[in-house]
């Protein structure tokens, strides 16, 4: 298990990153995957770029992680389940099920998704007894809650370019899975107005 300045180094790696998408107009969620203290791979949300909902940041780290084990000669199945995670955000409910599926054994995350977050906000994908559904994971969120979730509410302040119906503030919540995966994931982080759900993690680790 990490230690506290490792986790804090990883994690400010993953805002780096979120803070690259940011100012390529994506979704500002970063991510970096550490193997026997060494990131081997690493992303940031690329939806926009790719026009696919699905390129979250965790994905396209995967992506990479599985490139760096055929590259130098490691078998993944042996990889993954020591790899540590650092997302910036709570990871979703379809990036949770791909985590749980690829074995990962421990994910550390900056603030809450309280609109799609599949370990602990919406579901707990990572815990719950699923059978042939991979292993549980543990997830610890909270690191650096507060710039995560700014980075997050700074895009969405400035509305996604990209969305298809982005919504406004005073809009509220969307409804449904029909419309684009960034804009109702904006919707969470724009509705309330003074954000606190979104700190609630605070500096405290939590662990789901
Ligand atoms: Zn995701």
């Amino acid at each position: 298990m990490a230690d506290q300045g490792e986790i804090e180094k990883y994690m400010y790696s993953a805002l780096d990153l979120a803070r690259a998408a940011l100012a390529k107009g994506e979704v500002p969620v970063g991510c970096v995957m550490v193997y026997q203290g060494q990131v081997v791979a690493q992303g940031h949300n690329r939806v926009n770029e790719s026009k696919n909902a699905t390129v979250h940041a965790e994905m396209v780290a995967v992506g990479q992680l599985l490139e760096w084990c055929m590259k130098v000669g490691l078998d993944k199945n042996e990889v993954l389940p020591i790899v540590q995670l650092y997302v910036t955000c709570e990871p979703c409910i379809m990036c949770a099920g791909a985590l749980r599926l690829l074995n990962i054994p421990t994910v550390w995350y900056g603030c809450p998704n309280p609109r799609f977050g599949g370990c602990g906000s919406v579901l707990s994908v990572h815990s719950d007894r699923l059978e042939s559904y991979g292993q549980q994971f543990k997830c610890i969120g909270g690191i650096f809650a507060e710039p995560c979730a700014a980075l997050l509410k700074q895009f969405y302040g400035q509305q996604n370019p990209n969305a298809p119906n982005p919504k406004k503030k005073s809009e509220g919540r969307s409804t449904g899975l029909g419309g684009n995966l960034a804009s109702n994931f904006g919707s969470a982080f724009g509705g309330s107005g003074d954000g606190s759900e979104y700190y609630a993690a605070g500096y405290g680790y939590t662990e789901f």
